[in-house]
Order: structure tokens, then sequence, then C-alpha cells
């Protein structure tokens, strides 16, 4: 795809044609330069989303869909229920908490402490 950059330094990288509006670039109001290089992202680096590491009380990276175990047994909280220790819990499922994972155990959806938890 067409694009337009500036050979300013800056890194600029624009769809259409016009000037570099970046301050502190040498090349600031100057015409950007027709490109059309196939990747047309001239170093940009990709956007990054802050990717959550949940980890297990090993240390071993949990994701959605992992089987673990329970390291101690747990009683629900609120309830007379344990789910004792060495109790398998298949497809956790990750939470916005790095210390949390949801799943479900005794046909309850229940969310566990990861430093309870050992991947399997
Ligand atoms: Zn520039
Ligand atoms: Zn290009």
């Amino acid at each position: 795809m067409k694009h337009y950059i500036c050979l300013g330094g800056c890194g600029g990288v624009s769809e259409e044609a016009g000037i570099c509006e970046t301050d502190s670039c040498v090349n600031q109001y100057e015409l950007l330069e027709e490109c059309d290089c196939t990747d047309g992202k001239h170093g940009k680096k990709e956007e990054t989303e802050d990717v959550l590491v949940v980890k297990d009380s090993n240390g071993t990276q949990l994701s959605d869909g992992d089987d673990v175990v329970l390291i101690k047994d747990l009683t629900l909280r609120g309830t007379s229920t344990t789910f004792k220790r060495g109790t398998k819990v298949t497809g956790i499922r990750l939470t916005g908490n790095v210390e949390e994972v949801d799943c479900k155990l005794g046909g309850s959806a229940i969310v566990l402490r990861t430093e309870f938890l050992k991947k399997v």
C-alpha cells in the first residue's frame, strides 16, 4: 500500500501525502516522501499490549484452558465446601488479575488464587 514517510528521522509514516508535523523532527513542515514498501512499518514499533503474565506457585506461566491442581486444601469462602489438595481443576480462565484465575470446580464458578495452584 502506498504511504508517505518522513526522512527527517522522526519515523513518521502517514497514509496521506502531507508534511511532517513532529516538533522535534529536522524535517518538520517538509513534504513526506512517497513510499510503497510492502510492510510500511519503517521500524515503527508494533503496539504491544500489556501482557499479563500469570504464574502458578512454581512460577510456571498459566494460560487460558490450562489444567492445574490445588496444592493445599481450600475452603470455598462463605461455605463449608472444601476442595482437597491435589484436586484437579481443568480449563482455568485468566482474569485481569495476575493473582487469580477463574475456574469451575464442583459445578460452581469460583476464583482461585494462583499461589495455591500448580500447573499439570
Ligand atoms: Zn519528521
Ligand atoms: Zn515504506
